[in-house]
């Protein structure tokens, strides 16, 4: 690691999937961890692991859609870790449908969670990022911004993200902040897990059949986008703000 001193990092939906895995990652790039997911007790495991391989967590309980909860949280983090400077906007739900079938109800939970969820987040650590003068934001976009049947609700969501990321760059540039944004494809996870068994499809024919149709060959781990952010959030990315790049094995999913 090339940073002269341990600096506070923040993963949201970190209890598993991407998040943990990107948890891991950030811990043994040697950042304390702040593993943040809805249920707190869902947390301890990962915290436990990286106290077990010589880092630092903190497991916090927060739905980053709730305004009181994510300042509390950030505060909490804060108070016991140190001022988070490092970012991941990670939590994510679906609640895919078909638009005729959609509920107003399933649009605002994927709203509250990807977008209200990341701008509460944001606004609230950049007074940390802003007086060290120094941050990085990183933002899970996905590779379905570019539209998915079935995902009017997420689509917007994560597109939404793109604009969000590119605009917190520009305003925080000059803090030192960097502002970026993943766009992942296909990753193992619960998520995908779900959308299989949605579909009715096994979920190793369901990763066969998509594995068939990525350039590489293979469906993404969430290991893959951990290093990903770890780029990101490295001293050297220091130049890169504002992009977004795609992590799906190709071009485009
Ligand atoms: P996942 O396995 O479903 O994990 C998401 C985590 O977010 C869960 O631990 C979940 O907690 C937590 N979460 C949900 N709502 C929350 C809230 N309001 N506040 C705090 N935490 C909350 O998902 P994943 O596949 O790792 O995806 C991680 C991110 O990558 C998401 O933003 C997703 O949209 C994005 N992404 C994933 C893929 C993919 O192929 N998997 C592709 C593109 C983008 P609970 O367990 O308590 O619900």
């Amino acid at each position: 690691m090339t940073q002269q001193a341990p600096r506070t990092a923040i993963v949201t939906g970190a209890a598993r999937g991407i998040g943990a895995a990107t948890a891991r990652r950030l811990a043994r790039d040697g950042f304390a961890v702040a593993v943040l997911d809805l249920n707190a007790d869902a947390c301890e495991p990962l915290v436990a692991e990286i106290a077990s391989d010589g880092g630092r967590a903190l497991a916090v309980g927060a739905d980053v859609s709730d305004e009181r909860a994510v300042a509390d949280a950030v505060a909490r983090v804060a108070d016991e870790l140190g001022a988070p400077t490092v970012l991941v906007n990670n939590a994510g739900i679906i609640r895919d449908n078909l638009l005729f079938k959609m509920s107003a109800g399933d649009w605002d939970a994927v709203m509250g969670v990807h977008l209200r969820g990341a701008f509460l987040m944001s606004r609230a650590v950049q007074a940390f990022m802003t007086e060290a003068r120094w941050g990085r934001i990183v933002n899970l976009s996905s590779t379905s911004a570019l539209g998915n049947r079935g995902q009017a609700n997420y689509s917007a969501a994560k597109a939404g993200l793109q604009g969000f990321t590119k605009t917190l760059a520009l305003e925080l540039g000059k803090f030192g902040v960097t502002v970026n944004a993943i766009a992942p494809g296909f990753i193992e996870t619960e998520m995908t897990a779900a959308t299989a068994e949605r579909l009715g499809v096994p979920f190793d024919d369901f990763k066969k059949a998509a594995a068939a149709q990525i350039p590489v060959q293979r469906t993404g781990r969430p290991e893959d986008i951990a290093h990903t952010v770890s780029f990101f959030v490295s001293e050297g990315a220091g130049f890169v703000s504002g992009q977004v790049i795609y992590v799906a094995g190709g071009p485009r999913a």
